[in-house]
């Protein structure tokens, strides 16, 4: 039995199967190594069999993590698991995890198998993966709505099999906490051989219960978490991980059991997540929302000021949730640049560096003083970047409440290094922007999502905006900041669009 309570991480996986949530390889890869840096034990990198990308993820995520296990996840059938395998192979620590239905509305619905049929599955899916690797996790998917003693039955055969981790997934979120931790406490009655191996939990969030289901079963036993980074995962989601991770550390007094986790790098881990899927985090989100430590009423304000400790149950710096610091100004140089995003958390190659060196001189010239948040702004735009197919050169606006809007943009087409100018007009100066690209690129989509915000505080302070796209059922987002926020918006739309293009973003079999 481990001493901790095992962190395993599936933003990559179920997380990315949010809803409006789609990330490319390289994007991935950033957030694989945020996911190092916060020391979580498991990273689920995705689900090899499913996509091309999929496979390419697992795969260069298996090459580059060296300090967590990287899992891929299998359906309990012979292609599934060989092509993990296959990802798998050049990880450090890798894992198997195999999963297969065992609740009755699974098997009769979407099976079609008897429970022997499905049991022989799940040993010949594990047995299987034991003959790649030795770390198999198995999970018998739908668990909470499956028998409890046909549940045990499968269980113990896993483990006979070969399985080191079992997992027991409330996999449509219907678990209640005392029924739940009831489940995973019979288990350790009717198992016999359930010694042999770490009981886990995967909890959805239909009913806001994931967390609180997590860590009901910590309490009967369970010694691994699968979370994921804001909770993001299928429908309304996972268990959040920085919740999961923050109550046990902030209630050991009450779990007795803490994790690995390196707690100040919630934050920054959040943003990233947020940034790169597009989908941002509530203002009252426990742990890592912008308010989680902001205290408004004026007996808590006094409070606070006299003892922290009357009104905070956690120290905003053990989660990382500081102020966003002055770092560097005009006349730092690429040392003090590099050394910046290096404590960040950020890791850069020397042409990224290069190219991040370019912009923060153009972004100095225009602000003074550049903000932590400035700097992580600008590096998750270089780190999304895709092969473009079209380059922005150019735009120019001119608006006014007496004027139509025309916009005329410049684009260069990379395939053939030909350039194109045209112009159009709109309703407003984003619009008319948008309508030339489509013009240029003719590549027609409807903008379904566009939002801004100001990255740090004052009038200079960059605009980010994150939009989404809908070219024919094809969805990709695109990001992008800047002090000027029509230049912001146009680099964003061309990004969405080179992704649409680039067709990065196939539909993708949900599991689990
Ligand atoms: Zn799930």
């Amino acid at each position: 039995m481990p001493d901790h309570v095992v962190i395993f991480d599936t933003t990559l996986r179920d997380g990315e199967q949010s809803p409006g949530a789609s990330l490319n390889t390289a994007e991935k890869l950033e957030i694989a190594h945020a996911l190092e840096l916060l020391k979580v034990d498991v990273i689920e990198a995705g689900f090899p069999i499913t996509s091309p990308d999929d496979f390419e993820a697992v795969n260069r995520v298996a090459k580059e993590v060296r300090g967590s296990t990287v899992c891929g996840l299998a359906r309990a059938v012979e292609r599934d698991i060989v092509r993990a395998a296959e990802a798998l192979e050049p990880a450090k620590r890798p894992r198997i995890h195999v999963f297969v239905a065992t609740s009755p509305i699974h098997r009769e619905h979407q099976l079609r198998k008897s429970k022997s049929e499905v049991l022989k599955m799940a040993v010949e899916g594990v047995t299987r993966a034991r003959s790649f690797v030795e770390d198999v996790e198995f999970s018998p998917m739908d668990a909470s709505r499956t028998e409890p003693d046909y549940l045990a039955e499968v269980v113990a055969a896993a483990i006979d099999a070969g399985a080191a981790t079992v997992n027991i997934p409330d996999t449509v979120g219907y678990a209640i906490p005392d029924a739940y931790a009831e489940l995973i406490a019979s288990l350790f009655e009717s198992v016999g051989n359930i010694g042999k191996a770490v009981i886990s939990v995967h909890c959805h969030n239909d009913l806001g219960l994931a967390v609180s289901n997590s860590l009901a079963a910590v309490k009967a036993g369970a010694r691994q978490v699968e979370c994921s980074v804001n909770g993001l995962g299928e429908r309304a989601g996972n268990a959040a991980l920085e919740e999961v991770v923050m109550a046990l550390r902030t209630r050991r007094d009450h779990f007795g059991i803490d994790t690995r986790v390196v707690t100040n790098r919630l934050t920054a881990t959040s943003h990233l997540v947020a940034t790169l899927t597009g989908i941002s985090v509530q203002r009252n989100k426990a742990v890592v929302g912008e308010n989680a430590f902001a205290h408004e009423s004026g007996i808590h304000q006094d409070g606070i000021l006299k003892e922290r400790t009357t009104y905070e149950i956690m120290n905003p710096d053990d989660v990382g949730a500081q102020a966003s610091k002055l770092v560097l100004g005009k006349h730092s140089g690429r040392h003090a640049l590099r050394s910046s995003v290096e404590e960040m958390g950020f890791t850069l190659d020397e042409k990224q560096l290069d190219d991040l060196f370019a912009r923060f001189k153009v972004l100095a010239d225009k602000k003074k003083e550049i903000y932590d948040d400035d700097l992580a702004a600008i590096v998750e735009e270089e780190l999304t970047t895709t092969p473009d197919l079209f380059e922005l050169l150019s735009f120019h606006i001119s608006s006014g409440n007496t004027l139509v809007p025309t916009a005329t943009v410049r684009i260069r087409k990379c395939e053939t290094g030909e350039t194109e100018c045209d112009a159009a007009t709109g309703d407003g100066p984003v619009d008319a922007i948008y309508n030339c690209v489509n013009r240029i690129t003719g590549i027609e989509s409807k903008l379904v999502d566009y939002r801004i915000r100001a990255v740090t505080v004052g009038r200079d302070a960059q605009g980010e905006v994150s939009l989404r796209l809908d070219s024919g059922g094809v969805k990709a987002n695109g990001r992008a900041v800047s002090t000027d926020i029509l230049e912001a918006s146009a680099r964003a739309y061309v990004r969405a669009v080179n992704r649409v293009a680039a067709g990065l973003h196939g539909q993708r079999s949900a599991a689990q």
